[in-house]
């Protein structure tokens, strides 16, 4: 902490690796290819650390797929997902060259078709297909219902499919769906894959043949106590069901989630009658999933042999917002000066920070073997506004 100041984000490459490693290798010779979701964690180290071992990517903008490119990631691996490609963006992942475009709305088809056609090219697509499953996930992370933004109506699908056949500039490859976010049993996973499974049948008899499958992102970590889902046992389950068809997957959280802490120094200790603050320097705007979802994070004290005060302690930061909190009523014994370690955070934790308050993004730090090394360095103040201007008069 005295090389990088505090806050700070700390990953661990070696967790990485045997996170992904770990979905890798449960599908033994199976033709797969795990698409690590960026959005979790776009670290240029984290990403390079993934393309080294031959990671696909699952990306969101052209600002991801830049990031894959330029931390050595293979573009011809990355499927590119979100509801709102516009034309520029699309134009951009055809020009670069994808795996494919994971569609989620016939608009987006009539563009892709547009674009493709534009430039004399085919491009590959899979549609995401909403199953209509309830993931059992916090409202906010559920993304497969059909009340969502996300993909289209299993019903529609078909037809969609139909129309992408016919075009000559679409090469129809695959079909995806993804359902949520921290799922925590296997059983949602099934019931969508039964039901895509149902439709590439369907679609097959109508002479259309789905080559890949792609089964999303969504599997739950320990933040706290929670059982999870077995990750070799998903995919065993997924196999049985699924013949020879190749599989993708797009794990974010379950790569790097654990991969992560976010370690952050006690400012002050303040005791009320009834409530006890660790008034702490890292804020909502540092790591939001506590104020967003009332995300839990494992808070450990690292001065193990500090001299502080035990008591049940809510850790607040300096922001201003009362929901500027990173863990609540926890039992810690805790001096100014100590640090705190919130766990768990290597997944939406920097990729969701934010300038708030005109605070800088803190530095982020991975260990490897015996080393650590910077990878971002705390952000300056005046870079801060260095985009902005004033008026002349
Ligand atoms: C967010 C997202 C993922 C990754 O989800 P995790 O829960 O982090 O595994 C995968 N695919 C899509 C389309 C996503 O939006």
């Amino acid at each position: 902490m005295a090389a990088y100041g505090s806050p700070l984000y700390i990953y661990s490459r070696a967790e990485i690796e045997a996170n992904w490693r770990e979905f890798d290798q449960a599908f033994g010779d199976h033709p797969h290819l795990i698409c690590y979701a960026v959005k979790a964690n776009s670290n240029l180290a984290v990403l390079n650390v993934l393309a080294k071992m031959g990671s696909g990517f699952d990306i969101v903008s052209i600002g991801e797929l830049q990031r894959v490119i330029a931390a050595g990631g293979d573009p011809t691996k990355c499927v590119f997902s979100g509801v709102a490609k516009t034309r520029s963006d699309i134009q951009q992942a055809l020009d670069i060259g994808i795996y494919c475009f994971n569609v989620e709305s016939a608009g987006e088809l009539d563009r892709i078709e547009s674009v493709a056609s534009a430039l004399g090219v085919q491009a590959p697509i899979s549609i995401r297909v909403n199953p209509d499953v309830d993931a059992k996930t916090h409202p906010y992370i559920s993304t497969g219902l059909k009340e969502n933004k996300f993909g289209v109506d299993i019903e529609a699908s078909r037809a969609l499919y139909h129309k992408a056949q016919q075009s000559d500039s679409l090469n129809v490859c695959g079909m995806d769906c993804h359902i949520g976010s921290q799922i925590t049993e296997v059983s949602p996973f099934i019931d969508a894959l039964d039901k895509v499974l149902n439709l590439i049948s369907q679609l097959s008899e109508d002479g259309i043949d789905i080559q890949h499958l792609d089964l999303g992102g969504g599997v739950g970590i320990t933040y706290d106590d929670e059982q999870t889902i077995d990750i070799a046992d998903y995919i065993q389950a997924a196999l049985a069901k699924v013949g020879e068809l190749e599989i993708l997957l797009e794990p974010g959280r379950a790569i790097v989630g654990n991969a992560g802490v976010f370690v952050t120094r006690v400012e002050y200790l303040k005791q009320n009658d009834d409530k006890s603050f660790a008034i702490i320097d890292g804020a909502m705007n540092d790591l939001l999933r506590p104020a967003l979802y009332g995300a839990y994070h494992k808070a450990l004290a690292v001065n193990e042999n500090s001299t502080g005060v035990k008591d049940t302690w809510d850790l607040v930061g300096p922001v201003c917002e009362t929901g500027d909190f990173l863990a609540k009523g926890r039992e810690l014994t805790l001096a100014q000066g100590d640090y705190v370690a919130l766990m768990s955070a290597g997944a939406y934790g920097f990729t969701m920070s934010s300038n708030y308050n005109t605070r800088p993004r803190v530095a982020e730090v991975m260990v490897s073997g015996d080393t650590h090394t910077l990878v971002r360095k705390r952000e300056t103040i005046e870079s801060l506004f260095e985009n902005e201007f004033t008026l002349d008069t």
